[in-house]
């Protein structure tokens, strides 16, 4: 008996009326664009038979194609013998990458519309297999020309966007680190820049992933580490497990440093400090940074293990910039 054409929903769920035109965020361009690829069976007796399409939608079928944020740009780096892949930090979509085709050619359209340390507006196409997505148009916002001729600026620049790079996760958002970035880089042009700069950077970036150190409480007793837990104005702090430990419970632990309480009152002060602006004058003393570069180094080796030249780099091209040998470069 022959049958007519289906009017069951289901075997309609794959065609041209499954394109569904919704928008879910206002940073989103949206063309929306159904898949035919369904998910592999999960049956024992089907394993790797795929179900029909007519009666199966799949959830991409809901999947934007191209998205426009804003993007500060990490990293550019060659991709082919014309093209770039570029790292980028946006606020709504975290760390993604993108392919940029054809972009060395003479006639590209992205010449000199990003580069490092840009902000600029970007549309790319998504690509959810290869997490490569692909650069379709980008607009330049804030192209920072310090960094051009400043090169101790980009040397620090560059550190902190590695540092970024490595602790931010692949296309988490994090609007507050991208805020970070872009006040930090900011700040690099201003002649008050130092090594506090770079510790208030680093100490921000930490709390804001969740692997800030401990820095007030004694990490084994809990203890609030402060004049009446430390003897001799001295207090330890601890790399390998994060933070303090007041003096009775560092006995007999290993790898510990020393630290004056001048200096954890430097950490906590700029753990709190919201702008880099305010930290112009902190006032620690120069001994004082140089117990807290050792201190912070060999917890970012432990917990981050960071590129070991770049840090290095950074701090040997700015001034300290203590409170009692305060200069601009
Ligand atoms: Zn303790």
């Amino acid at each position: 008996m022959p049958s007519g054409p289906s009017s069951s929903a289901g075997e309609n769920a794959i065609g041209p009326h499954a394109v569904n035109w919704r928008f879910t965020s206002p940073m989103l361009v949206t063309i929306w664009q159904g898949r035919r690829t369904p998910p592999r069976s999960s049956g024992s007796g089907h394993a790797g038979k795929r179900p029909t399409a007519a009666t199966w939608t799949h959830p991409a079928v809901l999947l934007p194609m191209i998205f426009k944020t804003e993007g500060l740009v990490l990293r550019v780096a060659p991709f082919s013998r014309t093209s770039h892949t570029v790292l980028w930090l946006t606020p709504d979509r975290g760390k993604l990458a993108t392919l940029v085709k054809g972009a060395q050619r003479a006639k590209s359209p992205f010449l000199g519309q990003y580069d490092l340390f840009y902000t600029c507006e970007i549309l790319y196409y998504r690509r959810e297999r290869t997490g490569l997505h692909l650069l379709k148009e980008c607009t330049p916002e804030n192209t920072r020309p310090h960094f051009r001729s400043d090169w101790r600026a980009f040397v620090i620049a560059a550190y902190f966007s590695d540092l970024a790079a490595r602790l931010c996760p692949p296309e988490s958002p994090h609007p507050d680190v991208y805020k970070l970035m872009e006040a930090t880089l900011d700040a690099l042009a201003t002649p008050g820049r130092g090594w506090p700069l770079v510790f208030w950077f680093e100490l921000q970036l930490l709390g804001m992933v969740g692997l800030g150190p401990q820095l007030d409480r004694c990490l084994s007793c809990g203890r609030p580490v402060d004049l009446v837990s430390v003897d001799q104005d001295r207090c330890w702090f601890s790399p390998t497990h994060g933070g303090l430990l007041c003096n009775a419970c560092a006995a007999g632990a290993a790898g510990l440093m020393s630290a004056q309480l001048q200096v954890v009152e430097a950490l906590r002060n700029w753990r709190s400090t919201a702008s880099p602006r305010q930290l112009v004058g902190a006032g620690v003393a120069t001994e004082h940074l140089v117990t807290i570069r050792d201190l912070l180094g060999r917890f970012l080796t432990f917990h981050v293990d960071p590129h070991p030249d770049c840090r290095e780099f950074g701090l040997r091209v700015l001034p300290v910039l203590s409170g009692a040998h305060s200069h601009p470069m």
